[in-house]
């Protein structure tokens, strides 16, 4: 770009100038540095931590117009509504609008006056947008929300497939910068690699939520609900979440809730329209603080006193219990996020996930391959429930912060929790795995370790040269199961998807025959039901 390039003091008078802030937040800087020198850049931050500034800020100080991609389209109009209030000239392209009034927005970006534009994606497929787009002055393509272009991610959107494509039709490649909430490792690549970001500044924040207390709790279903009963009922004047896995389960929940005095409403997809609205405004009034739910309550509700979010059975993925039970503490203060779980939420999550046909149109490949990928995505979970080490770093390493966090508080710091020494066992499993030459899925190497009858295991020609046949003979399947899960969390082991999901080492597997190598995994957590409820 011709001209005298802006730097960070030009970002900084410009932060304070459009939105009277005094200061960057800590990922916001390397990030806008990046974009101004005319580098690609991804910025993985949680949702509130200020993404959008770090395009908004070089979209004001370069040269041309910004276009920001966003898969929200009603939420576009308040974006644009909330830059113009800042003084920005901003517009918005979308299908909800009048052709006469999407002709009005394209004649502001192209007469230069605009310095953002927001598109949704399926927008960029056609010829005449790519055709005015090149027409155009672009000083940033910003991509809202990038993890959509993923599969890996929850909410893989296909338009998002064509961004890349519609980058390199433009005559000019402008710089590009993608934005996500939520971006392991794997999504980031996917990222990087299908929009084609140019080795980019990649900047990842802000994940840790220093004022929640994390807590994980096993418990059969019965210990669960007199959990949830004690601890509710003893705090009349909180609000709180509670999530379930079924339908059935809020409503009984919120019912037995209520029979011990409880302001508890229930709130899932199934109720009518009505019903749901008024479950919602009675929660955010505080008229029922406590709320019972599906995973089909939380989007684009705002209430920032929420003290408590419990989840009544274990979530698919830690991207989804994140997401839920970052819904706690939005006003900062001190709130806490517990997770019940137990043997049967792992066995009814892996058997969704073998029942998932998911789209018809997938041939049997993909459909495995969204298998193992959903799998991949549980074991990160079941990581978290067994896991020994600090939650907050737990989660804040799975979306790929780098660097340890001090804890503010988790139930595993606290010590709430016995272990066992599964050393032995590991050891084992690692054996075994370079013993089938990390051919075989974590069932499979279960039945090897456990010398297996199954006629597949004699089918199977080389069982005699393999030493770890039958060597666990007299540990129980679902302890074997456990160790190989919480070795995949470690990183000793790893999953390789194909056709078929493989277990394979992993890069800390070199540490399995270390002499001093030792493993522990939770045995039973903490007596349940009573004292949680003090906290
Ligand atoms: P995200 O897109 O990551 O969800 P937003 O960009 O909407 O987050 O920012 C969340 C809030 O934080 C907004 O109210 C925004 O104005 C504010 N914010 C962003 N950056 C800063 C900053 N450097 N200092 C103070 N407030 C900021």
């Amino acid at each position: 770009m011709v001209g005298i390039m802006a730097d960070m003091n030009d970002a900084r008078a410009a932060l304070r100038q459009y939105f009277g802030y005094d200061g960057f937040r800590p990922g916001q800087e390397p990030l806008i540095d990046a974009i101004l020198q005319g580098r690609d850049a991804l910025g993985v931050m949680p949702t509130g931590a200020g993404k959008s500034i770090c395009y908004q800020i070089p979209a004001v100080l370069m040269h041309g117009v910004t276009i920001v991609i966003s898969p929200l389209v009603s939420l576009m109009a308040d974006q644009v509504a909330g830059l113009e209030g800042n003084g920005i000239h901003a517009v918005c392209v979308n299908s909800t609008q009048t052709p006469e009034e999407q002709s009005l927005a394209l004649a502001e970006a192209r007469s230069g006056r605009c310095k953002v534009m927001y598109v949704a994606p399926e927008r960029l497929d056609t010829q005449r947008f790519v055709e005015f787009a090149s027409s155009l002055d672009i000083a940033l393509v910003a991509i809202d929300e990038a993890h959509c272009v993923s599969q890996w991610g929850q909410d893989f959107r296909p338009a998002y497939l064509g961004i890349g494509d519609f980058l390199n039709r433009l005559p000019d490649r402008p710089v590009v910068a993608a934005f996500t909430a939520t971006a392991t490792e794997r999504v980031r690549r996917d990222i990087v690699n299908l929009v084609g970001l140019h080795d980019p500044q990649i900047s990842v924040t802000g994940f840790d939520r220093t004022n929640l207390y994390f807590d994980v709790i096993k418990a059969v279903p019965t210990v669960k609900r007199q959990w949830i009963e004690r601890y509710v009922t003893a705090r009349p004047d909180e609000s709180g979440i509670i999530y379930c896995a079924t339908r059935k389960e809020t409503e009984s929940l919120a019912a037995d809730l209520r029979a011990h005095g409880a302001k508890a409403v229930c709130y899932h997809a199934g109720m009518p329209p009505e019903d749901r609205h008024a479950a919602q405004r009675a929660f955010v009034n505080d008229e029922a603080p406590v709320v019972v739910a599906t995973n089909a309550f939380g989007m684009g509700i705002d209430k920032s006193n929420v003290r408590y979010v419990i989840h009544h059975n274990m979530p698919d993925s830690i991207e989804a219990y994140y997401q839920e039970a970052g819904r706690a503490g939005r006003d900062g203060l001190a709130s806490r996020c517990t997770l019940l779980w137990s043997d049967g939420d792992i066995a009814t999550r892996r058997r969704f996930i073998e029942m998932e046909n998911g789209n018809e149109r997938l041939t049997d490949e993909e459909a495995q391959a969204v298998r193992n990928r959903h799998r991949v995505l549980l074991d990160g979970m079941i990581g978290y429930c067994r896991t020994t080490s600090c939650l907050h770093q737990y989660i804040t390493s799975y979306f790929g912060e780098t660097g340890t966090v001090k804890c503010s508080g988790c139930s595993n710091c606290d010590g709430e929790f016995e272990t066992i020494d599964v050393t032995d066992i590991a050891r084992a499993v690692s054996r075994c795995v370079h013993d089938v030459n990390q051919r075989l899925g974590a069932g499979k190497i279960v039945q090897v370790l456990r010398g297996s009858d199954a006629q597949e295991m004699h089918d199977w020609r080389h069982l005699d040269s393999v030493p770890t046949y039958g060597m666990l003979r007299d540990v129980p399947a679902a302890r074997v199961r456990d160790v190989i899960s919480q070795m995949t969390s470690d990183g000793y082991l790893a999953v390789a998807e194909g056709k078929y999901a493989v277990v394979v080492f992993g890069p800390r597997a070199a540490e399995t025959v270390a002499p001093d190598f030792t493993m522990t995994i939770k045995q039973v957590s903490r007596p349940a039901a009573d004292d949680g409820a003090d906290g």
